[in-house]
């Protein structure tokens, strides 16, 4: 491997901009480029739990993340209407880190990309990969602008839709529908809600989930099948329309979901969900983040496992061992604890699913009193297990 290390970073999202700090800080030199003409994102906004805080803490992005969120104790669960069935905790105060803080997702990327430039990472915005030829010494990159250059490693943290993994790893590692969409929204926080709420509904949930004493976001999930196109003047409607038949017209949450109507920034995105098998390489080509590994977001923990992997990957290069050794051991320490989250993402999801009818609902609101607080204590705990 040459010293400093080359790599290529595609993908500047949650897990490539840390990543390149990740790297930058074992000193080396990193480039990142995105598609886009600048850093932008769907959604309003994310939490990191303890897997996701310990990650930015080791990279020096703790203090920030603080800075621009919202810490949050817990969760509590209530019928459709508005009955409290449970209060979940994120777990014990870890290390002396909040079991979760919420944020805004473009305070997040702004600030993931400021700490990577800093870090020395450069950009180049609007560029992605044409073509890249390896050998036994380097990976040669040609970028869609027509430039090139040499890399040691091309890490691909392009999402849910990797342009890396498509061409380098196949087209049989397509995202698989998983049966359930979100509509997000940003609200204001009328009712000073300082930690998420859930209100199971007929069919789905809805999420509310406070940025800051004034500001929230409310994330629905319920299970609709294909794809379908929705007009974009009516998304605020189909939204607000979805969640009544949730609640059945209940007057819990009756305030929030009037200000559905009126939100600007609705967001619709059918859950789909990437694994792909050991190893995420081939030679000098890596696939990290969404594109190896897109979970459903019921654990919390997608952003947070994209973190750890360019967490551990930079631990991994960092040490005395070869690019090949480095990549084993990536695989070893990361595979066995992704494949866990991933899998208790989606059954966390059909569970919820499954209460359309009344009995079904009755029974799931039965879990949610007597069960769920016992699961939820097993994510806890698998999430806060070392990575
Ligand atoms: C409704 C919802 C709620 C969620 N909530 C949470 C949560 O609370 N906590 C949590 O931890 N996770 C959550 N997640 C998951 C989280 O958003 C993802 O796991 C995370 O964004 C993955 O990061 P990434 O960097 O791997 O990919 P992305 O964030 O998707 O970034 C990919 C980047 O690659 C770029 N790109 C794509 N194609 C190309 C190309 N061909 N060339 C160059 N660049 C390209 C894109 O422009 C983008 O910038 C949620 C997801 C959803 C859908």
């Amino acid at each position: 491997m040459s010293n400093p290390l080359r790599i290529l970073i595609v993908g500047a999202g949650i897990g490539g901009l840390t990543t390149a700090s990740a790297l930058a800080r074992i000193g080396a030199h990193v480039d990142v480029i995105d598609d886009k003409p600048e850093i932008s994102v769907a959604g309003v906004g994310f939490g990191l739990r303890i897997n996701g805080l310990r990650a930015v803490r080791e990279i020096g992005l703790l203090d920030d993340v603080l800075e621009i969120g919202h810490p949050a104790p817990g969760i509590d669960n209530y019928d459709a209407d508005g009955t409290l069935l449970s209060t979940m905790s994120y777990g014990t105060r870890d290390e002396g880190l909040p079991g979760c803080v919420t944020m805004s997702r473009m305070a997040f990327l702004e600030m993931a990309a400021r700490h990577a430039l800093a870090n020395g990472a450069t950009f180049h915005m609007s560029t992605t990969v044409a073509d890249i030829a390896q050998d036994a010494d380097r990976a040669t990159v040609t970028f869609s602008t027509g430039a090139g250059a040499d890399y040691d490693l091309v890490l691909g943290f392009d999402g849910l839709n990797s342009q890396i993994r498509r061409e380098y790893f196949g087209e049989k590692y397509a995202p698989r529908p998983v049966g359930g969409v979100a509509w997000r929204a940003g609200l204001p926080n009328r009712r000073k809600i300082m930690q998420p709420i859930i209100c199971q509904g007929y069919g789905g949930k809805i999420m509310l989930t406070p940025l800051s004493e004034d500001t929230m976001y409310m994330v629905l999930t319920v299970a609709e099948e294909g794809r379908p196109r929705y007009d974009a003047s009516k998304m605020a409607e189909i939204m607000h329309d979805r969640a009544a038949s949730l609640t059945r017209g209940s007057a819990f949450l009756a305030d929030a979901l009037d200000d559905v109507r009126h939100a600007e920034n609705v967001a619709y995105t059918p859950y789909s969900t990437v694994w792909v098998p050991y190893p995420w390489f081939r030679g000098r080509i890596m696939i990290l983040g969404d594109a190896a590994h897109t979970m459903t977001p019921y654990l919390g923990s997608g952003a947070a496992m994209s973190i750890e992997d360019g967490v551990v990957l930079a631990q991994e290069l960092a040490k005395d061992q070869s690019l090949l050794d480095a990549q084993l051991e990536f695989m070893k320490r990361r595979l066995p604890r992704v494949r866990a989250v991933h899998e208790r993402s989606i059954e966390s999801m059909l569970e919820e699913f499954d209460s359309v009818t009344d009995e079904t609902y009755r029974a799931r609101i039965d879990h949610l009193r007597h069960d769920e607080p016992i699961a939820n204590e097993y994510a806890n705990r698998l999430l806060r297990m070392p990575y």
